[in-house]
C-alpha cells in the first residue's frame, strides 16, 4: 500500500490562492454553525422622509462574527450562503428576528411603521418561500403591511415564475421594493408589470450624483420613471449634505445614509425614535 502523498498538492497552487481557498473553506463551515452559535445578529438602518425629519422605516441588515475571522462583511457571506443554499435557513431566521424585534418596538410604544427584509433570490425562488413569510408573519400577529421585501432584478431575470410569486406576496399584504435598482438586468419593459411600491437607488449613482450632469441626468431619469410607475423612491448611501440637498427636488423620495445613520443595533435605534420624537424636527 502506498503511503499517503500528504502536502505535495499544495505546490500547485500560489499562497494567495491557497488563503482565499482556506478563507473561503473557513466561511462556508462556519457558516453552517453561525446560527446554532449564536454569531448572527440583525442590525437596522432608518429610512429617512424627504425632508429628512422623519423615520419611514428601518432595513434589517444581516451581521455575522465569525469566531476566528471577526466581523464578516454580507457582500461576502451572501454569496456563499447562497451557493450553499444555507440563505434558506439564515433567511428565515432573519424574518423571525425582524418580527420579534417588531413585536419589542410595539410592546414598548415604540412605532416603527415598516421594516424591510433582504430577500435572496435563491430564497424568493425557494417553493416554500411565501407559505413561510405568511406563517410567521401570521404567528407573530403583525401586520403584513409593516414588511417590506426586497428583491434585486436577478429575481425578475425569470419573470414568467417570478410574478406570480410577487403577486402572492402582495396578497398577502407585505410591501415590495427593487433594491440596487439600475446595476443589474434593468429589465425597464417589465417593470409596468411587476406589483412593486418601492424602487431602491443603488448606492453607485448617489455617490456620482454631484460628479457630473450625466450622472445628474441618470438619477432624475429613474426618479421620474418611478413617480410615473406610481412607485415610491428610496435614494441609498445618502453620505453628505450636498447629496441630499440635490436630492431633496424630488416630492416622492426618502433616504437612507450614513448621512443619517448606519445600521445598527436596535437598541440604539430605539434611542434614536424617542429622540426624534422628542425632539420632532430635529434630524437625528
Ligand atoms: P443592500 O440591501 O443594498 O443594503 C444596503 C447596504 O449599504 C448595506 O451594506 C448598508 O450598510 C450600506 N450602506 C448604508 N448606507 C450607506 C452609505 O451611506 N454609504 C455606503 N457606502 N454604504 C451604505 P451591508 O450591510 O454591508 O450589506 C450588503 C448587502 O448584503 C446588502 O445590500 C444586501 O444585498 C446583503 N444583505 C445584508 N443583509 C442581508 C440579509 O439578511 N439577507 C440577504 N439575502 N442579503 C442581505
Ligand atoms: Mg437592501
Ligand atoms: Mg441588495
Ligand atoms: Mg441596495
Amino acid at each position: 500500500k502506498s503511503k499517503q502523498s500528504g502536502g505535495t498538492q499544495s505546490c500547485f497552487y500560489t499562497n494567495e490562492m491557497e488563503q482565499k481557498i482556506s478563507r473561503k473553506v473557513l466561511l462556508e463551515s462556519g457558516l453552517r454553525r453561525a446560527l446554532e452559535r449564536n454569531e448572527m445578529k440583525v442590525y437596522y438602518q432608518p429610512q429617512v422622509d424627504r425632508d429628512g425629519k422623519g423615520i419611514i422605516g428601518v432595513e434589517a441588515l444581516l451581521r455575522w462574527t465569525h469566531p476566528e475571522l471577526g466581523n464578516v462583511s454580507p457582500s461576502e457571506f451572501i454569496p456563499i450562503a447562497e451557493e450553499t443554499k444555507l440563505i434558506i435557513p439564515i433567511g428565515e431566521w432573519v424574518l423571525e428576528q425582524t418580527c420579534l424585534q417588531l413585536k419589542e418596538w410595539k410592546d414598548r410604544g415604540i412605532v416603527i411603521n415598516r421594516v424591510a427584509v433582504n430577500i435572496s433570490t435563491i430564497q424568493f425562488h425557494n417553493t416554500n418561500f411565501v407559505q413561510m413569510v405568511r406563517r410567521k408573519i401570521h404567528s407573530h400577529k403583525l401586520p403584513p403591511s409593516s414588511f417590506e421585501l426586497e428583491i434585486t432584478e436577478s429575481v425578475i431575470q425569470d419573470s414568467f415564475t417570478a410574478i406570480p410569486i410577487m403577486k402572492e406576496i402582495k396578497a398577502i399584504g407585505c410591501n415590495l421594493s427593487l433594491d440596487d435598482f439600475g446595476t443589474g438586468y434593468s429589465s425597464l419593459r417589465y417593470l409596468k408589470d411587476f406589483p412593486l411600491d418601492t424602487l431602491k437607488i443603488d448606492k453607485s449613482f448617489i455617490q456620482t450624483v454631484l460628479f457630473s450632469e450625466k450622472d445628474q441626468a441618470i438619477v432624475d431619469t429613474i426618479i421620474n420613471m418611478a413617480a410615473q410607475l406610481g412607485l415610491k423612491v428610496i435614494a441609498e448611501g445618502v453620505e453628505t449634505e450636498d447629496q441630499l440637498e440635490y436630492l431633496k427636488k424630488n416630492v416622492n423620495i426618502g433616504y437612507q445614509g450614513y448621512l443619517f445613520s448606519p445600521p445598527m443595533d436596535a437598541g440604539n435605534i430605539t434611542t434614536s425614535m424617542i429622540f426624534t420624537e422628542v425632539k420632532g424636527s430635529q434630524r437625528f
